[in-house]
């Protein structure tokens, strides 16, 4: 058994879910758990169409009015034009609702936005069907069991597993088709993993399947050397460490989402990526332990919106207890803390999450001087090789001699370097470490 993900480009329209029956197709005697995201750009309409009517915006009708058009047309001659419609029947009483309430909860997001994934699923399989594939639909609500914590829930694995168990069993087709990002509680309350989430689906049913391989199809070639929407023409990386992918999903390679390789990790299941328009070319392989590189570095990734925060307290010269005291603050308000570099009498730290950073700075405020700088990004280069090449770090001051690095910060897991500069300076940087490392 494998699982297939395809994400929202590769389900895109009518055209591209013909490419993914083809590709499924060709895979079918490895009888495929296939997974799909949300048709192109829906989930962002959703949460628009969502936030419009929680402001009593009407418009937002005719927004979703366009979305359930688009859907019919892409599944025209597929005979599943009634169940589209009664999807967006139910959803135009949510929206309505929420219309009324004036208010757009995290429950309320996850409801609306589990729709796109719910109809793609649908249509994905009436497509495998009228092409002579035999699916089954499975309602991913039935068997990814979360916890309550809307649009960012935490799979309840043994939960999660013994469904998927006892629906792999009854399971009487080749081909099984589920919508990924969604799931629900123990009480059937509709939650989503969080954005990107549908890679993290696709691990979490290949290890309650003990598949032989998790497969991520997308709109590029696999990982490459650099994120391709700063620094385009980056070369595949055709290989890589479960420990090497994950730094990298982690710190913005929006490729795969930093928690998918953690149950493929736990089972020890190959995750490849691929292209879905170009699926002859072999992707990126990423196993437990990847043949070593012949360049220090495996991948460059960047994380962009960064916030730097600066804490100065003399206070703080020989006293202890004073990281403690402002971690405690960043954990009571949820905001995770990316990077870290701390001297004697100062702290500077970096968030992507500014919700509470006014709230952040005032609880700081009353023991510390604290200065924030909008506006930075980090470059974090990946590669297993780091500890062992001698003479990296050299290297990269050496490419950003002509940039001004606000913060460094060589991981804890030594296979990682990271770097804070202005987001001015963000294509400039990753431009001259790309020509370093690569060319
Ligand atoms: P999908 O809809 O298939 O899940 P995503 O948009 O979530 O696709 O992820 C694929 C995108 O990730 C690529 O189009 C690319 O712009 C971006 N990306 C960022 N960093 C990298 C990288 N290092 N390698 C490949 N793609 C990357
Ligand atoms: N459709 C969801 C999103 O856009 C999940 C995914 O595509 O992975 O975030
Ligand atoms: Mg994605």
């Amino acid at each position: 058994m494998i699982v297939m993900k395809f994400g929202g480009t590769s389900v895109e329209s009518a055209e591209a879910i013909g490419r993914v029956a083809e590709i499924v197709r060709a895979r079918m005697e490895r009888r495929p758990v296939v997974v799909v995201s949300a048709m192109g750009k829906t989930t962002n309409m959703l949460l628009e169409i969502g936030e419009m009517a929680a402001k009593g915006k009407r418009d937002c009708l005719a927004y979703l009015g366009e979305l359930r058009d688009f859907h019919l047309r892409e599944s025209a001659g597929l005979g599943i034009e009634k169940e589209v419609n009664s999807q967006f029947k139910e959803l135009k009483a949510l929206v309505g609702g929420l219309m009324v309430m004036n208010e757009m909860t995290p429950r309320a997001t996850d409801a609306i936005s589990s729709y796109g994934e719910r109809i793609s699923s649908s249509i994905v399989n009436a497509f495998f069907h009228k092409a002579g594939i035999p699916s089954l639909h499975w309602d991913s609500r039935c068997v990814i069991v979360t916890d309550s914590r809307h649009m960012q829930a935490t799979p309840l694995f043994p939960q999660t597993y013994a469904k998927l168990d006892s629906y792999m069993k009854m399971a009487a087709a080749p081909v099984i088709v589920m919508g990924g990002f969604i799931g629900a509680t123990e009480d059937g309350v509709t939650t989503t993993l969080g954005r990107g989430g549908s890679d993290y689906t696709a691990s979490i049913v290949g290890a309650g399947i003990g598949a032989e391989e998790i497969q991520i199809w997308t709109d590029v070639d696999g990982m490459l050397t650099a994120d391709p929407t700063i620094l385009p023409g980056g070369y595949r990386v055709e290989t890589c460490s479960f420990a090497e992918a994950a730094e990298l999903a982690y710190f913005g390679a929006k490729v795969l989402h930093p928690a998918t390789v953690l149950p493929a990790i736990e089972k020890n299941i190959p995750v490849r990526i691929l292209n879905s328009r170009r699926p002859e070319v072999e992707g990126t392989l990423i196993v437990a332990e990847a043949p070593p590189s012949s360049t220090p570095i495996r991948s460059i990734a960047c994380k962009k919106n960064i916030t730097l925060v600066n804490i100065v307290s003399t206070r703080m010269l020989m006293a202890h207890g004073f990281l403690r005291r402002i971690f405690e603050i960043f954990d009571r308000f949820e905001t995770p803390v990316d990077m870290l570099a701390t001297s004697e009498v100062s702290v500077s730290l970096t968030i992507d999450n500014t919700r509470a950073l006014a709230a952040i700075r005032d609880e700081i405020q009353e023991f510390a001087e604290v200065s924030i700088e909008e506006s930075h990004a980090i470059v974090c280069l990946v590669g297993e090789n780091i500890r062992k090449i001698p003479g990296t770090a050299a290297r990269v001051f050496t490419a950003l001699k002509d940039i001004n690095v606000r913060m460094v910060s060589q991981g804890a897991s030594l296979l990682n370097i990271s770097l804070v500069v202005a987001a001015s300076d963000l294509h400039g940087a990753v431009e001259s470490l790309h020509r370093e490392f690569f060319e």
